[in-house]
């Protein structure tokens, strides 16, 4: 069977806990190992498509629809893989199994508690995982030591241990070493505590690595060491770095892939880091750089758009460029209409997805500033549908909209499909995942990709009414990518512009370091081609997506 790496979490949340669970994963892949990654999220929800991006950050959508934590994202992009729904294990859906199997009369007799049924059943989960052909899975535990919620899954990770044998599971314990600004002192406290509530639950970790601003001094090291009942040579230190990708390597530098190896008794070759150097030094030594604003509701927080800023990243990099990106709350251009004109300094504007009407009329600003000022745009799912919107409204449809932002307009150019109009229920009802998009030769959508047929993800309940496709391609809009047999649109573009492009599905979900995302692709091109004055309108980019 594959073997085991369990990262949890002391001191406090976001410090990068996914970071360090992806690039653990990215070392042993490096050694030609086969690694999967699996992000256990101890909270009630079934999934992440119910919960608020504001609060909790991007919703990631996997291959197969799973609506996942955002660290699903940065297992694909370390990885390179695609990581399948299964892989995002919440509480809610552990005790949905568990209770379904107890009304089905499976536990008939017993008493059915945390442990075993409730271990039992995330241990089941876990060793599914590893008979997916891999070597090793790397298992996650979301929160912090010492919460209530996760105690289930300590101690399910402490009893895997004990039934797999000691070679074949690994604990990394992953905590933040403050530093007193006046002295720059670094502070092991903390860490010393977050362990000693580890190991009162029975978990003693292997690894530690220590979040810092700067590398460990030997002294906290080794206190580390002493305090924590871990080897000296397995504190490691993940210092603040200019790219995340840099992460896997500088643990790696220090030792981690060699002590895995050992400790976990693989047959493994030497790393090969080669591409992922490559792809590193395309990120951070650009030769020019273009700017993006992207026009969101949820602006004022990055990590609602991740997976969108590192597919523009992964563009820019490709195109060696530098894209600086800025977020414009759309809310404002509401308000005061004038405000829209600060767009005008920017290289590229980008629509993301979302949802309500909130600052939508805003977003429909901007686009319509794009689009009359020749400013290349990217609409991304609703991004894409108020570029309709707004396309209706300009061929003199005053009152276009979507029934989902202005249920009160005539004409609904974006609508629910018929069949979707009795959903009632919220949590997985929409449209998700991937689907064939079938792209007609000779437009921009087939000089981004190159080819007729790509799969893309998607999360939306709304489409394009087909009953305005006449009316809208007469004005010289074309759907450029259609799916489901011509019935739904995916992808719009006007040419004329330099870029007037918007697609329905979120093809940042995948863009991958080193294998850009041909929409972003097409987005910082333009950018970069109208920043140099070449105003090519169809900027051919042979995308080295496979
Ligand atoms: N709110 C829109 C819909 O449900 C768009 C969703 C999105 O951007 N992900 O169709």
């Amino acid at each position: 069977m594959a073997k085991f790496v369990f990262v949890t979490g002391g001191v406090m949340s976001g410090i990068g806990k996914g970071v360090i669970a992806a690039s653990i994963g990215k070392i042993l892949q490096a050694r030609k190992l086969r690694v999967t990654a699996v992000k256990i999220d101890p909270y009630l929800n079934y999934d992440a498509g119910t919960m608020n991006p504001y609060i909790h950050g991007e919703v990631f959508v996997t291959e197969d629809g799973g609506e996942t934590d955002m660290d699903i994202g940065t297992y694909e992009r370390f990885l390179d893989i695609n990581v399948p729904k299964s892989h995002n294990i919440t509480t809610g859906q552990i005790y949905s199994s568990v209770i379904e199997r107890e009304r089905r009369g499976d536990f008939l007799g017993k008493c059915v508690q945390i442990i075993p049924h409730i271990t039992d059943e995330i241990k089941d989960r876990l060793r599914n995982i590893a008979s997916e052909g891999v070597d090793l899975v790397i298992v996650e535990i979301g929160g912090t030591v010492g919460d209530i919620e996760s105690l289930p899954y300590l101690e399910a990770a402490r009893q895997f241990r004990l039934d797999e044998g000691i070679s074949n599971v690994v604990n990394v314990h992953v905590t933040l070493v403050p530093m007193l600004d006046v002295v720059g002192e670094q502070k092991t406290k903390p860490t010393q505590h977050s362990v000693q509530e580890l190991r009162r639950i029975g978990v003693q970790p292997d690894v530690i690595v220590a979040r810092s601003k700067v590398p460990l001094r030997p002294e906290p090291r080794k206190k580390i060491a002493l305090f924590c009942n871990v080897e000296e040579s397995a504190v490691f230190t993940s210092q603040d770095i200019a790219s995340i990708y840099e992460s896997p390597l500088l643990l790696d530098e220090q030792g981690l892939g060699n002590y895995l190896v050992t400790r976990l008794q693989l047959s493994s070759n030497s790393p090969d880091w080669s591409s992922w150097k490559k792809m590193i030094k395309s990120h951070l030594s650009p030769r020019s750089q273009v700017t993006i604003a992207i026009c969101g509701k949820y602006a004022e927080l990055a990590d609602c758009y991740v997976s969108v800023n590192d597919a523009l990243r992964d563009a820019g990099a490709a195109l060696d460029a530098k894209v600086n990106l800025e977020f414009i709350e759309t809310d404002d251009f509401e308000k005061e209409p004038a405000k829209v004109r600060v767009l005008s300094r920017f290289d590229g504007v980008l629509v993301p997805g979302g949802f309500g009407s909130r600052g939508s009329e805003g977003k429909i600003k901007a686009i319509e500033y794009s689009r009359t000022h020749n400013i290349p745009f990217l609409g991304i799912c609703f991004g894409f549908q108020l570029a309709v919107v707004e396309y209706a409204r300009s061929l003199g449809m005053e009152d276009a909209g979507s029934s989902e932002l202005n249920p009160g307009s005539k004409n609904h150019v974006v609508d629910l499909m018929p069949e979707q109009n009795d959903v009632l229920e919220k949590g997985g009802t929409m449209r998700l995942g991937a689907h064939e998009i079938l792209i007609d030769e000779g437009t921009l959508a087939y000089s981004l990709y190159q080819r007729t047929k790509v799969w893309e993800r998607h999360r939306h309940r709304y489409e394009v009414n087909p009953e305005y496709i006449a009316q809208l391609t007469s004005g010289g809009l074309r759907f450029s990518g259609r799916s489901d047999a011509n019935r739904r649109m995916e992808i719009l573009e006007l040419s004329g512009n330099k870029l007037h492009f918007a697609t329905q599905f979120h093809a940042e979900f995948k863009s991958r370091p080193g294998r850009p995302s041909p929409p972003y692709s097409g987005l910082v091109q333009a950018g970069l081609n109208s920043k140099n004055q070449e105003l090519k309108t169809h900027p051919v980019l042979a995308s080295a997506r496979k």
